[in-house]
């Protein structure tokens, strides 16, 4: 057994429970206790860690595309259309496994000393990208994409592969495999029907891209006179392990089919506001026990990996959204990235700090004026979400795991693998 001592303990739950003086004992990767120091069972020959800060749970990233930190900042400033055009897919088609391989390791380092602990994958290679979390000691679930590209097959070929990667999952909650039908509009409906029938029967998570934009379903729409979450709903895909990216542009409709079928929403206020989509119904969604957790979505479209900058751009928006600074609580905006986000992804597992629960665990350095003054338990969270950042993260730990040590990856070379991602994002960009 391994005995951590901290300042406190953030649970990450929607309260914002705070447990100062704490102790959290750790075994077989699992959380055995979690409590105040006076109250710690015996610690036997337990190895004792002191932590002088404070201990979250290892944050949630609901969406995200990692490997795409090949293409982060290119092409800014374009229009939608002449980014994917002139930017993204060129770069994509030469994309080969090693790339995505090489590249999952860098942006999984860079979650985990970011104190991201589990990310949501939807990228091409799923085993390439299972090698690299492996190696960096995340983890994290795995969509296998579904979507009609030259070169990836199709989307029978697509679904039999995550199938098969999932029924081969070592299920040791380390990797998880997931479907990943990319949305309605570029995937036919008869296969979302399929993918959602397979995800129920083998209970895997179905990640979808749900009203993102204001247009997408335009064409569906006129087509079908359905809105993107009715077309789903009558389309048998709702139901099971279901979440939602983005889900920006929804109506009152809309949400009501969303908590009847208890579809989760990967919030990603980041790319939603640089890529100007709009602003989700965070609010709205919550008071109707819609259950919702953060994601970064892609570099390419964030362009960065820090959920505590989305967490905190979630707060923001919510209360501009409402024009009211009560619209998300700080304890709420860290919920969202820990304990909701794990709810969110089908993960009770994760997410909190809590007996039984996985040992995600994060080590804040609280000694900085940014954690300044405290004078109850409750402004640690304050701080934790408007001003403290990933900058303050010291150390991870992973299923009981140090990755990260006084911010630095113990199982990979960061400067190595920065370099390599520069020579193959040149190589993609073909100069
Ligand atoms: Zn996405």
């Amino acid at each position: 057994m391994e005995r951590f001592t901290a300042r406190a303990v953030v649970v990450g739950d929607r309260a914002g429970s705070v447990i100062p003086d704490a102790v959290v004992d750790v075994e077989d990767g699992l959380i055995r206790w979690v409590g105040p120091a006076a109250e710690a069972p015996d610690a036997g020959d337990a190895q004792v860690t002191v932590l002088p800060g404070v201990l979250t749970p290892g944050l949630v990233n609901t969406h995200s595309h990692a490997p795409m930190v090949l293409f982060r900042g290119q092409g800014e400033g374009l229009p939608l259309d002449r980014w994917l055009r002139e930017v993204m897919w060129p770069r994509e088609a030469r994309l080969t496994p090693e790339d995505v391989e090489v590249a999952m390791t860098a942006a999984s380092a860079e979650m985990l000393r970011h104190g991201v602990t589990a990310s949501v994958e939807m990228y091409f290679h799923p085993e390439r990208i299972a090698a690299a979390v492996t190696e960096t000691g995340a983890r994290a679930v795995i969509a296998n994409p579904l979507i009609g590209l030259p070169g990836f097959g199709s989307f029978d070929e697509q679904l039999d592969t995550a199938l098969r990667l999932a029924a081969g999952a070592a299920g040791d909650g380390l990797v998880e495999y997931g479907i990943g039908p990319h949305s309605a509009y570029t995937v036919p409906l008869p296969v979302l029907t399929q993918a959602a029938e397979a995800a129920r029967k083998h209970d895997l998570l179905l990640t979808v891209h749900v009203a993102e934009t204001a247009t997408e379903g335009d064409e569906l729409l006129a087509t079908h006179g359905l809105s993107v979450p009715s077309l789903l709903a009558a389309h048998d895909v709702l139901g099971g392990r279901v979440l939602g990216a983005h889900c920006v542009h929804m109506d009152d409709g809309d949400l009501e089919l969303w908590r009847e079928y208890d579809v989760a929403v990967a919030h990603c206020p980041g790319s939603n506001t640089k890529l100007a989509s709009g602003t989700a119904r965070l609010r709205d969604m919550l008071d109707q026990g819609i259950r919702v957790g953060m994601g970064t979505d892609g570099p390419a479209s964030n362009d960065n990996l820090d959920l505590f900058e989305d967490l905190r751009l979630a707060a923001q928006l919510a209360r501009l959204r409402e024009r009211d600074a009560t619209a998300l609580t700080a304890p709420e905006a860290f919920w969202l990235a820990s304990g909701a986000a794990a709810a969110a992804i089908g993960r009770e597992d994760l997410g909190q700090l809590t007996t039984g629960r996985r040992a995600d665990l994060v080590h804040v350095d609280s000694e900085d004026i940014a954690f300044v003054p405290v004078g109850d338990a409750l402004d640690l969270v304050t701080h934790l979400v408007w001003s403290v950042g990933s900058r303050h993260v010291r150390d991870t730990w992973v299923a009981g795991r140090q990755v990260v040590r006084d911010g630095v990856s113990t199982t990979v070379d960061e400067a190595a693998l920065r370099a390599d991602v520069q020579a193959r994002a040149m190589r993609l960009a073909g100069r």
